[in-house]
Order: structure tokens, then C-alpha cells, then sequence
């Protein structure tokens, strides 16, 4: 067959299996077109998404500010490696800086790359400013965190999965109990040398884990006491996703009224990945104030792609966006129709025990077994009726539609999510 020729589904997931590696396990669906809050597979059915890959897609498949400042940026620079100055990097740099309140980005691809980055940075800024002797700072980390697939990174996993057979593993990190104060000051007292606490504001991958009001703020409180630095890795619950531009937020400078009410949790350091792109391109953050980013210095970090022409052209359309659609505020109050809505539904139907979330980050626990093919199997009779999502751990599935779905959509993918739950046979 010609390369480029017109695959069936079946074709196409043949030829993944056979040449590519088996490092994922994706629902049989071949998708070949996206618009908004669709994507159609290659026989041309098309349906809801709403895993928006994982989150990179919160300003819907193919926004046409985002891929027109792609394609026009495309056409004039697209690298120059930071050997040299580019004319966009500074502006894009500015801009995200502006809105998220800090003094310095550091610009990055992946999401992955982006919390290597903070490490690396936190753990800089305890030897030279902290005075942590070297080799010895630790980053207190949470059980069942996700934060990507590096080597260093899958150290302080507690997924067997992830972990297994690819050690030996980097050192200097302690795991405590999420959503658990307690936890944290006991780390921090019986701990010397503690350089940061990593933590996502909501757990994403592990089953969007929502923790205790408060805990986010009173965390805070004490890495302050401990002089240890707040690490928020928002790759997944940023860029509105959770009803606010952050989940951290209460400080941003985007126009939602939902935010100025919103516990206000300034994290020491931030990480932005996925939507920070709105899907369109890799393109992630670090950000900080000048008192940290500052101990990085020529020659201590860099990426030849991170902050790219065309990342930094992305990155800039798809922050205004956000701010333009008023995607966070839209966020809050589809996700509170969602969950109340779910919330009625599941009183009566004995397969989901919870719906839980913020903003449009939510999840249906199923109930059943971890290791039962419920969940996947929900999720094939919801792909059949137009919808896709895909379970997070074992029986727990996520629903996380682009941010720039209207009411009646909402409604309409309510419809399908219950229809098929009453009707789904174990
Ligand atoms: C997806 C994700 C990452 C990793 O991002 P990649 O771009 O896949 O490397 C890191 N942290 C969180 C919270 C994520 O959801």
C-alpha cells in the first residue's frame, strides 16, 4: 500500500501494532480529523472527546487562532536554537510571565521535561541559597503522584508499572501520604536538607484525587515555616481546566469572576505543560520568581526546541484563548452542571459509587473491582454511542471535554454518559 493512502481502522491499528512499540494501550478508535469539542475517526463517525489529550486540548481540537499562529509562524522561523535571540521567545515569555504572576519562565517541550526542570532548579536554589550541604537536598513527593516517565521521575512513582525493571533509581526524594498535613510536618521534622514539596494540585492520572479544602493553602504555609519551596505541578489542572486559570489560583490576572474568590495559593515554583499549547505543539513551562530562577545560570539547563519560534507564537494565541473565551469561568460552570447532574443520575444506578472533580476535571468511580474491565468496557459502550474517554486507574474514568464546549453540548454528552450507563450489561 502507499504510504499516505486512506487507512481503515483496522488497517491503521494493525500497522501500530506490528511497528510501533506497545508502550500504550488505546481504546480501538483510529482518529484522523479534530474541530472543537469533535474528532472523527477514519470511517467518518464522529464524537465527543472527552479525554482532550489529557488535558492539552482545553481550547478545543484545532482552534483557529492557535493553528493560524502556528502556520504563520511556521512560514517565517521555526528554530533557531538558543545560541541566538529570537524575536518571539521574549514576548511569549513575557506574556505567560504577566499572567501568571512571576518574574521568569523557563521554557521547556514536554511536561516530563518541564518537572525535571523544577528539580533541577529547587535543588540548585538549596545548595546556593538554602545552604543544603551537596548532594544532600530532598524533595518530598506524594504516593500516587504523575508527573511523566523519566528516569528520575518514575523513581519517586509508586506505580509498579512505571517503575519496574527500570532502575536503578535517583535518589533524594521522600514519599508522603497526599492530601495529609500531618504527613508533611512529620516529613519536614524528621528530615534535614528538605530543598521542596512536589505536588499536584489535584491527582490527575491517579483518578482526579481532589484534596481537602485548604490543603493546597495550608501546605504552603508550612514549606514557608521550613524555608522549603512550594513545587505546584499544574501540567494537567492548569490553563482553566479546573474552573480557574490555575487550580493553585486566586492571583492570575485572567477576567473570570470565579477566580478572585478562589483560595489564593502562590506556589514557589510552577510547572506548565500540555494546554499551554492547546494541543496544537510541545510547548512547557517553568516558572519563578528571581530569587530562584536566578541561580540558573549559561550552560546549567537547556533544550534545543525550548523556546522555539513557533512553541513561543503557540503559546502566546493559546493563552488568549483562554482569557478571550473566558474558558476557566466556562469551565466552573459546566463542570457544576456535570457533577450535579451525574450526582442525581448515580442515586439510582448501583454501577457508579461517586462523581467527583472541579471545573471540567472530573471522574466516575465504578463499582467494581481495580482490576476488572468494567471501566474499559464502559468506555467501549461509550465510544459506540459517540463519546470518548478512557479509564485512569483501573475503575475510575475520567471525563475531561475541551473547555470550549457550550451548555447544550454538555447536555447532550450528560444524555449519552447516562443512557449508556443504565444500559451497560456486566
Ligand atoms: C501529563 C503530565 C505530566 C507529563 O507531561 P508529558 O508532556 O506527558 O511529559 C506531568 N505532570 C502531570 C501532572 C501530568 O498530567
Amino acid at each position: 500500500m502507499a504510504v499516505l493512502e486512506q487507512l481503515t481502522s483496522q488497517q491503521a491499528i494493525d500497522l501500530e501494532n506490528k511497528y510501533g512499540a506497545h508502550n500504550y494501550h488505546p481504546l480501538p478508535v483510529v482518529l484522523s480529523r479534530g474541530e472543537g469539542v469533535f474528532v472523527w475517526d477514519v470511517e467518518g463517525k464522529k464524537y465527543y472527546d472527552f479525554l482532550s489529550a489529557y488535558s492539552a486540548v482545553n481550547q478545543g481540537h484545532c482552534h483557529p487562532s492557535i493553528v493560524g499562529a502556528m502556520i504563520s509562524q511556521a512560514q517565517t522561523l521555526t528554530l533557531t536554537s538558543r545560541a541566538f535571540y529570537n524575536d518571539m521567545l521574549g514576548k511569549f515569555e513575557k506574556y505567560a510571565t504577566e499572567t501568571f504572576k512571576f518574574d521568569k519562565l523557563l521554557p521547556m517541550n514536554t511536561g516530563a521535561e518541564a518537572v525535571e526542570t523544577a528539580v533541577k532548579i529547587c535543588r540548585k536554589w538549596a545548595y546556593e541559597k538554602k545552604g543544603i550541604p551537596e548532594n544532600q537536598a530532598k524533595i518530598i513527593v506524594c504516593e500516587n503522584n504523575f508527573h511523566g516517565r523519566t528516569t528520575t521521575i518514575i523513581s519517586f512513582s509508586n506505580d509498579p508499572v512505571a517503575r519496574k525493571n527500570f532502575g536503578p533509581y535517583t535518589q533524594g526524594f521522600i514519599k508522603i501520604e497526599y492530601d495529609n498535613l500531618e504527613a508533611l510536618k512529620i516529613a519536614l521534622q524528621e528530615n534535614d536538607n528538605v530543598a521542596g514539596f512536589l505536588v499536584e494540585p489535584i491527582q490527575g492520572e491517579a483518578g482526579v484525587y481532589v484534596p481537602s479544602e485548604g490543603y493546597l493553602k495550608a501546605a504552603k504555609a508550612i514549606c514557608e515555616e521550613h524555608n522549603v519551596l512550594f513545587i505546584a505541578d499544574e501540567v494537567q489542572t492548569g490553563i482553566a481546566r479546573t474552573g480557574r486559570l490555575l487550580a493553585t489560583c486566586g492571583n492570575c490576572s485572567c477576567s473570570d469572576k470565579h477566580c478572585s474568590g478562589a483560595p489564593d495559593v502562590k506556589p514557589d515554583i510552577l510547572i506548565l505543560g500540555k494546554a499551554l499549547s492547546g494541543g496544537a505543539y510541545p510547548v512547557s513551562a517553568v516558572l519563578a520568581n528571581n530569587e530562584i530562577m536566578d541561580v540558573i545560570r549559561p550552560g546549567n539547563h537547556g533544550s534545543t526546541f525550548g523556546g522555539n519560534p513557533i512553541a513561543a507564537a503557540v503559546g502566546i494565541a493559546a493563552l488568549e484563548v483562554i482569557k478571550d473565551e473566558e474558558l476557566a469561568s466556562n469551565a466552573y460552570k459546566l463542570g457544576e452542571i456535570f457533577r450535579s447532574e451525574l450526582n442525581k443520575f448515580i442515586t439510582n444506578c448501583d454501577l457508579v459509587n461517586a462523581v467527583r472533580g472541579k471545573g471540567l476535571l472530573n471522574a466516575i468511580l465504578i463499582n467494581d473491582t481495580e482490576d476488572s474491565s468494567t471501566a474499559w468496557d464502559i468506555c467501549i459502550a461509550l465510544s459506540d454511542n459517540g463519546l470518548l474517554a478512557k479509564p485512569t486507574h483501573g475503575n475510575i474514568i475520567r471525563f475531561a471535554p475541551p473547555l470550549v464546549m457550550t451548555e447544550e453540548q454538555l447536555m447532550d454528552c450528560i444524555s449519552i454518559i447516562t443512557r449508556t450507563l443504565s444500559e451497560f450489561k456486566k
